[in-house]
């Protein structure tokens, strides 16, 4: 695996490929688990080279102490991804992405308030930024994102729409851990007892009770609610164990209650 720090390397490399390669790319901020890894393999399965970026990215997070506490685990990722087969890594700094000082954005002005984004102000624009960003930095035929991040995928979809973005975006299954708790680089900040209450979280939203049931359930079980919706046939839930936001969705109709 090629470790690429500089985007003019990568530039170099993108344009000694050949025409009939296909780039395959999955951005993450790193601390790897088997949902991303799902989207490498997913990626190493329908194109010729995949790229992975490591980027803790400073503009979606609203909340300082989160960016600081996030946890990071460069040499286990690389190992990960090397094992992984992945091609490229791409780590930039932030100084170089944002050589605007964050001037230039982009941002939504319906979806991304809602859900998420009324509960972190400004994170949707930091991500759709640092997204563009890199789609343009990378050039790939396609790029990959989880389903656990449903509304960020959405919402990304969307962007490449609006702006005429040559690359396909595929949505991966949610993948998770045995309890049905959605692997997340944030559950690593989870005390063994809150690890406890993170599964219950899983378990009592995905039993298929009303909206306003699985909310009391919650509470009951000590846990800090900050929302629990529905939503164009998907479920939507974002707790907060110990000060650590947990997020799941999946898809919901009546008919599947
Ligand atoms: P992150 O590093 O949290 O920004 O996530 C990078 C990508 O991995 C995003 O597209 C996420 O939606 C995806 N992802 C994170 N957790 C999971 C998971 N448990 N299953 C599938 N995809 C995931």
């Amino acid at each position: 695996m090629q470790i690429i720090e500089n985007i003019q390397t990568w530039k170099e490399i993108r344009n000694a490929l050949n025409k009939t390669d296909r780039i395959g790319f999955v951005p993450t901020m790193g601390n790897l688990h088997p949902g991303h890894l799902s989207l490498t393999q997913t990626s190493r399965d329908e194109n010729t080279c995949t790229l992975v970026s490591l980027f803790v990215n400073p503009t979606q997070f609203n909340n300082p102490e989160d960016f600081t506490h996030y946890p990071r685990t460069l040499e286990q990722d690389l190992d990960l991804l090397r094992t992984a087969q992945v091609d490229y890594c791409f780590i930039p700094q932030a100084e170089t992405l944002y050589l605007d000082n964050y001037r230039y954005q982009i941002s939504e002005n319906l979806h991304s308030n809602d859900l998420e984004g009324a509960c972190r102000p400004g994170h949707f624009t930091g991500v759709l930024t640092i997204v563009m960003k890199l789609l343009q930095i990378i050039r790939p035929h396609t790029a990959y994102f989880g389903e656990k991040d449903y509304q960020q995928y959405a919402l990304i979809e969307g962007m490449t729409k609006a702006f005429f973005i040559d690359t396909n975006i595929t949505l991966c299954p949610t993948i998770r851990e045995p309890s049905g708790l959605a692997y997340s680089s944030r559950n690593n900040r989870l005390s063994p007892q809150q690890r406890q209450q993170a599964e219950q979280f899983a378990t009592i939203f995905h039993q298929g009770n009303s909206c306003t049931q699985i909310e009391k359930d919650l509470s009951q079980a000590g846990i800090l609610v900050e929302y629990i919706r529905e939503k164009e046939n998907r479920r939507y839930a974002a707790v907060n164990i110990g000060g650590v936001r947990l997020i799941d969705n999946y898809q919901f109709s009546l008919r599947s209650a």
